[in-house]
């Protein structure tokens, strides 16, 4: 789409106002409207300026003019806005006129630019399954408005459909037994069927809607893979669809990784893989799980860098609660054909030359999608470019419930970092994969460590509900 495109858009569809959007290191979107009749050929050349300073991990007030820079194929018409609003999705640039090397979107291009450098192939496709919960009121169905002295598998049923002690538990989902049941169980049938709808009107292709494994209220859309930036934007897409549906149903929807204790949390699983020129790289027929040595070598380098990456895929003090045994989500760094317990899995019902995939199953959405799925393209690259081999590394492949091996049999594997802050000394142990190229600076890597270093210590510095239930009675 071009500028001119852009503009004739606005003409066709009656568009009032122009958002403009960019995405800060949290990962949230935000944005400035503009009046579409002062959108012309020059707001794609020269951009829209704003106060980089208020963006929390952006720049200081002595330096603060930046300008967005609109991509034009990001435009799409905002299905939410009572007045009409074309939504169109920046990178960000100095005031220079150079691109900010904090910008999480730019970073994502380098990204895509150094694959091709590299000439290992030409694009390196993303697909995320990001999970999320539907409440009636965030405050009671979360507990948090609860005191937690009682918060357990049982009190996290009560809170999601269960709320009359005594009361007709017919037609409710179990702690743990979401998936996929029909309606009447299923009430969240209607809600997603319209987030989807207005995903595909939005230009996103939908491959199918479920509700999921967590009691009443989990769901997960699943939309068609797609380049690595382009993904990250439909990612941004999909999250403001799904909020704001919920929001105009009197619901509240959250990605919150672990919003129940006792029960399954929200992940993000992303699949990946690469091509060149049209050709799938990953396919070998007769090799384990049909899976090229180039793909094995990928692997190796996302299980050698995972406790750094994971910074990026899991950047939240919540993520860590996600993390733990018995919930479908990864705490083992090993490998495996089908096997959910994991953190790679290979899905092999899928394995045809351009279906071959890699699933990496610890990310969820708190998530920068653009930092996130960098950072997992470098650490893939990195392991081909050294041949990091995981079989001989001890990654796996382990084809058993990693759950259900005995502390023998597991003294070996590696797990995931326990909790943001050692990720982030994970991170600041292993970056120089993520510089290649210049696609993260070792200034950037220094400035997002010390931004989350914070948002940990927010966290660990405040009184924790479960204190009371261990320490008040001393
Ligand atoms: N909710 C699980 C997780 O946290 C995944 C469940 C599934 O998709 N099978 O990753
Ligand atoms: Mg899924
Ligand atoms: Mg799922
Ligand atoms: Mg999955």
């Amino acid at each position: 789409m071009s500028a001119q495109n852009v503009l004739n858009l606005i003409k066709e569809k009656n568009i009032e106002w122009v958002d403009f959007r960019f995405v800060g290191l949290s990962g949230k979107a935000q944005h400035i409207s503009l009046p579409a009749v002062e959108i012309d050929e020059d707001t794609f050349v020269n951009g829209v300026a704003f106060d980089g300073s208020s963006i929390p991990g952006f720049r200081g007030i002595e330096n603060s003019d930046m300008v967005m820079m609109p991509v034009t194929e990001t435009a799409y018409v905002d299905p939410f806005t009572a007045h009409p609003t074309l939504i169109i999705m920046c990178d960000i640039f100095t005031a220079e006129g150079e691109r900010y090397d904090r910008d999480p979107r730019g970073i994502a291009t380098k990204a895509e630019e150094y694959l091709q450098s590299t000439g290992i192939g030409t694009d390196a496709y993303f697909g995320p399954e990001s999970e999320f919960f539907i409440f009636d009121d965030v405050r009671f169905e979360t507990g948090m408005n609860k005191s937690y002295f009682e918060v357990d598998s049982e009190e996290a049923a009560w809170n999601t459909g269960r709320k009359e002690e005594g009361g007709n538990l017919g037609f409710k989902v179990p702690v743990k037994g979401g998936y996929v049941p029909v309606q009447p169980v299923d009430t969240q049938q209607d809600i997603r069927s319209e987030m989807c709808r207005l995903m595909m009107e939005a230009g996103i292709r939908i491959d199918r809607h479920h509700h999921e494994v967590a009691t009443a209220g989990q769901g997960e859309i699943n939309f068609r893979f797609d380049t690595l930036t382009k993904t990250a934007d439909n990612l941004m897409k999909y999250k403001y669809i799904v909020h704001n549906t919920a929001r105009q149903h009197g619901k509240v929807a959250t990605f919150m990784p672990k919003p129940l204790f006792g029960d399954n949390g929200s992940g993000m699983h992303v699949h990946m893989s690469i091509f060149n020129a049209g050709s799938p790289l990953f396919y070998e027929k007769g090799a384990y799980a049909n899976m090229s040595e180039l793909a094995i070598y990928y692997i190796g380098g996302i299980l050698h860098h995972a406790p750094a990456i994971i910074a990026f895929t899991n950047p939240s003090t919540n993520s860590y609660k996600r993390l733990v045994p018995g919930y479908e989500a990864p705490v083992n760094l090993v490998f495996s054909k089908g096997n959910r317990s994991a953190a790679v899995r290979i899905p092999i019902a899928a394995v045809t030359p351009k279906g071959a995939r890699i699933e990496f199953r610890t990310p969820d959405s708190t998530a920068n999608p653009y930092l996130a799925f960098a950072a997992m393209l470098m650490a893939g690259l990195d392991g081909i470019k050294n041949k990091i081999d995981p079989r001989k590394l001890g990654y796996g492949p382990v084809d058993k419930n990693v759950y259900d091996l005995s502390e023998e049999e597991k003294k070996d594997i590696r797990s995931v970092p326990g909790s943001l802050d050692e990720a982030l000394d994970a991170l600041e142990a292993d970056y120089e994969f993520l510089t290649a190229g210049d696609v993260f600076t070792k200034e950037f890597i220094e400035n997002y460590v010390e931004y989350k270093r914070a948002e940990a210590k927010a966290v660990s510095i405040r009184i924790h509900p479960h204190e009371y239930a261990l320490y008040f009675d001393c």
